[in-house]
């Protein structure tokens, strides 16, 4: 049995008039000015019936199991169509509106999916023999008023429940595959956050991240999994603190998934505060370093919230780390601590030939456990590399490599950045190498080496590329301006906009190393 499909019938059943899904958007009408929001909701009955109908379609119009993309935003059926997806034995891929359309049909090639739900506007091409219900086919969608699926239809505790697809150093974007029995175990421990209040109450999650990012995945999932209300706030409120703020007056949230980033955007205005947000209990982060100094001014501005540090990557279901960030912790650490793994999940830090470090020695962390994923979606290579085998006390696990650093001390984990060329801008995951990749396929760029910016915290606050023209290609070169505009926009058909680097250099020759690698040192010294 699907026990998360099972539990969200049962709340459809007991408490089916309460708002499962309310998603704030900025007006239309008033898209200048932005100052107005408009608010769409969807019931716990709605949500079980919609998504009831759509499975029940879905399997009758699939001979497969291949995973189905569910393209849009925020929109109040986005949730029905995941669970659809569940419920009929399919993973399902959430793509975000704003991935350029190039990329978007990179992932729909390699999937070959049967079906793509959209509830936006596509702009994409549809591969032959691909069925494509838009919004209005979703919302509509008719198969007899009383069909309730069987459970038996449901993915299984070994299928793959979600998709979802993160920056790779080649140039293409790697699905990370997680299971209904990793996310089942993800959402049994996360419940029990911060000594188990979570799952005490009925809460109001703000839901921030884009479902295509797995930080969305614990609020949707915590939310759906404890008859909560998922209080979404689209990318146009996000972009306007005056709006969000008067969203988050009315709101009334409990829980905010946070990035520090974030958190630091929302700190710099005084209004952000007990007041506005009077019934914050607590604040949970992930993704980014959390600073001593973010959580003191969160506490000044929330002292009866808690605020709790979580780590982990996609590759491990969000997080498998939790630390509870008091007055004593902010006290005792500087760094502060990712936290203690969560039961079922053991962290190992190794030197480089794999050997264990001991307590207080940095080395990459190892994560072992039953959240950590089957591996990257038809990428035989990349699976082999960063994920294994691993048996503890007889039992079988899988063992994944995070390319991070770390060290133990008092039993909790301390991060201490990257091994490779992954970085963290405003919360997004970036493979360096992924946007180099995509520079050089731009006809008149020759190199491309993508340096980060860092704020005083360590923080990437932006990054810059550094580009050498190509041969003969420097008279479309009117202005090194005009150009890096050019570049800039013909990357954005390439790459999602956070992915653009803000500035754009222009350079003669690229550095090398003694063994003929790129020396980025050397260039990042040069610009001095
Ligand atoms: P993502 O797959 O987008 O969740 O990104 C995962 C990466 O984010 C990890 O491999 C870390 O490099 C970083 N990360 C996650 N949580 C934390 C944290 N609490 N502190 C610092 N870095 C983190």
């Amino acid at each position: 049995m699907n026990e998360m499909i099972h539990q969200i019938k049962e709340y459809a059943k007991k408490n089916p008039d309460s708002i499962a899904y309310i998603v704030y958007d900025a007006a239309e009408t008033d898209m200048l000015q932005k100052s107005h929001y408009t608010v769409d909701s969807l019931t716990w009955k709605e949500l079980n019936q919609y998504s009831d109908r759509l499975a029940g379609y879905i399997s009758t119009h699939t001979k497969g199991r291949n995973p189905i993309i569910v393209y849009g935003h925020k929109n109040k059926y986005m949730l029905s169509c995941f669970i659809a997806c569940a419920k009929s034995g399919h993973a399902y891929i959430p793509i975000d509106v704003s991935v350029p359309t190039s990329r978007v049909e990179d992932i729909i090639g390699s999937v070959e999916p049967e079906i793509i739900l959209a509830t936006e506007d596509k702009d994409f091409l549809l591969p032959i023999g691909c069925e494509y219900l838009d919004l209005m086919s979703i919302r509509n969608i008719s198969y007899d008023g009383q069909y309730e699926i069987a459970q038996d239809l449901c993915t299984k505790p070994e299928d793959t429940f979600y998709i979802i697809f993160t920056s790779g150093s080649t140039g293409n974007p790697k699905g990370v595959k997680i299971s209904t029995e990793c996310l089942t175990n993800y959402v049994k421990w996360a419940q029990n956050l911060a000594g188990g209040g979570i799952s005490q109450h009925t809460y109001r999650f703000l839901n921030q991240a884009p479902f295509s990012f797995d930080l969305s995945v614990m609020d949707i999932y915590l939310s759906l999994c404890t008859g909560g209300t998922i209080c979404a706030v689209t990318k146009e409120i996000q972009k306007n603190l005056k709006l969000l703020y008067k969203v988050l007056s009315v709101a009334d949230v409990n829980i905010w998934v946070f990035t520090p980033s974030f958190a630091d955007v929302c700190l710099s205005d005084h209004c952000f505060n007990d007041k506005l947000l009077k019934n914050m209990k607590y604040f949970l982060f992930c993704g980014e370093v959390l600073t001593n100094r973010t959580v003191e001014r969160l506490r000044e501005n929330f002292p009866e919230s808690v605020i709790v540090n979580t780590y982990g990557p996609t590759e491990s279901t969000v997080c498998v780390t939790q630390a509870v960030i008091d007055e004593e912790t902010l006290n005792d650490y500087n760094p502060l601590p990712v936290g203690a793994a969560k039961p079922g999940t053991w962290i190992f830090i190794v030197d480089e030939n794999g050997n264990n470090m001991p307590d207080g020695e940095e080395g990459e962390i190892i994560i072992v456990g039953d959240t950590v994923s089957t591996g990257y979606y038809r990428n035989e290579e990349q699976t082999k590399k960063s994920f294994s085998i691993y048996t503890i006390n007889g039992t079988e696990y899988r063992l994944y490599r995070t390319g991070d650093k770390g060290y133990k001390k008092n039993g909790q984990l301390f991060y201490c950045g990257r091994m490779d060329f992954q970085i963290k801008l405003h919360g997004y995951r970036i493979e360096i190498e992924d946007i180099e990749n995509n520079l050089i396929k731009i006809p008149y760029v020759e190199k491309a080496v993508v340096l980060p910016n860092f704020d005083d915290s360590h923080r990437v606050k932006s990054l810059t590329a550094y580009l050498v023209y190509r041969e003969n290609s420097t008279k479309i070169a009117t202005f090194d301006f005009q150009l890096s505009q050019k570049i800039k926009r013909e990357l954005k058909q390439l790459l999602p906009e956070y992915m653009v680097p803000k500035k754009i250099k222009f350079v003669d020759f690229i550095p090398m190393t003694m063994n003929g690698k790129v020396d980025r040192k050397a260039l990042e010294d040069s610009q001095r």
